[in-house]
Formats: structure tokens, sequence, C-alpha cells
């Protein structure tokens, strides 16, 4: 199954796509990870994202297609991914979904996950990230045992840069502009899944499991 994880930032796309990869054993393939990471390795994609990353605006089109569809053409993902941050304008989803269906694949499901933007930016302030494995936490809803250090893995929480008040509210403005119009195109396939994203993890990976359970059995 190909699956894409829908919403704003901070809205939970990369903790449910952890839950249901497991869930579904399906590999998680983040956008913003993979840009963080070429970073990390000083590549050309990489500072060049950092750039974009930093304003809170969408690195280009064109490399940010270029990227995701290298990283699905890799045997991991021959039968099945999750989609975590991308696609994220219709020029990307429409260029997804061509690639697809040259090699007979296609688009199962879009999950939504919708929250109220006051909370988003409660969520996004407090985030705290491992440096290691990814894994999110936040100073008040969900700290971490030891402060700065992650329960799964020990590694270092880091706080993004672009989890600045400022450069959120962009990202927010940025959502609404250039994101939210793929919902309607997800929506005319019949392909799109609403969830409540302003419960707690478990409660929101219920209702993703239940709605995709549903939709599999018809
Ligand atoms: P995320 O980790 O998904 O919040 O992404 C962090 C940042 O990476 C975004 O604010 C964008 O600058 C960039 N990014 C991630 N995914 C995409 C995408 N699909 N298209 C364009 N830019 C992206």
């Amino acid at each position: 199954m190909y699956i894409i994880m829908l919403g704003a930032p901070g809205a939970g796309k990369g903790t449910q796509a952890d839950i249901l990869s497991q869930e579904m054993n399906l590999p998680h393939i983040a956008s913003g990870d993979l840009f963080r990471q070429a970073l990390e390795k000083r590549t050309d994609v990489g500072l060049l994202a950092k750039s974009h990353m930093d304003k809170g605006e969408l690195v280009p089109d064109e490399i940010t297609i270029k990227m995701i569809l290298e990283r699905i053409d890799q045997p991991d993902c021959a039968s099945g991914c999750l989609f975590d941050g991308f696609p994220r304008t219709l020029q990307q989803a429409k260029a997804l979904d061509k690639a697809l269906k040259e090699q007979g694949r296609t688009i199962d499901k879009a999950i939504y996950i919708e929250v109220p933007d006051e909370e988003l930016v409660k969520r996004l302030s407090g985030r705290w990230l491992c440096r290691t494995c990814q894994t999110p936490y936040h100073i008040t809803n969900s700290p971490p045992k030891t402060p700065g250090k992650c329960d799964r893995c020990g590694g270092e929480l880091y706080q993004r840069s672009d989890d600045r008040e400022e450069t959120v509210k962009e990202r927010l403005n940025v959502f609404l502009a250039q994101t939210v119009p793929i919902l309607d195109y997800y929506e005319k396939q019949g392909k799109l899944i609403r969830v409540n994203g302003n419960l707690e993890m478990q409660g929101v990976a219920r209702q993703i499991i239940s709605a995709l359970t549903a939709s599999m059995s018809h």
C-alpha cells in the first residue's frame, strides 16, 4: 500500500506515520528528514534546502520531487510506503501519481490529520526531537524521562530551528496556500480519509487504523 499522511506542520504526521509504519510494516518516507539528513552530509541539495527551510518556505518542487522519486525507487518501497510531508503541492501530487502509474502502482489512501491552528502553534513551539532516531517529545505534553535525552535510544534531544514562532506562522501560511488544495485532489479521487488530530496520540492512531481497515474491506 502507498499511503500519504497529510496535515499542517505539528499535526502529528511523523508520529502517526511511525505508528502505522510499525503496524503495517511499511517504510516511513519523510521528506523533511531526507532534507535534514542531506544537510548533515553537506550535500548541494541539503544546503539549498536549508535556505528555504530556515524561512519556513517550501523547497522547490523540482528538487523535492527528484529526491522522493529516487527514494521510492529503492527496493524497500517496492510494495508500498508511507509518505510523511510529501506531497505538499499539487505539482508534487501529480508527479507522484505519474511516477507510480508508470510502474503500475498507485496511491491507496491519503490521511488528513486535522488540528486547530492555535493547537499547532503550541505543539511546535514546545517540540523537541531526538537527533538520532527523530522521536518527538513535547516540553509539557510528553516530556522525556531524563531532560535532553531520548527515552527510546538515549540520543540527544534538540529543537528544530524552524520551530521558532515566526517561522511556524510562515509554515502554517504555506500549508494553507499550497498544501490545502491537494486535499481536494485526493477527495475527488475518493482517497481522502479525514481524522481528528486533536486527541492524544493513540486515539488518533485508532481512528486511522480503523478507517484504513474499513476501506480495505470494501
Ligand atoms: P517537515 O519536517 O515535514 O516539517 O519539513 C521541514 C521543511 O522541509 C519544510 O518547512 C520545507 O521547507 C521542507 N520540505 C519538507 N517536505 C517538503 C516538500 N514536500 N516540499 C517542499 N518542501 C518540503
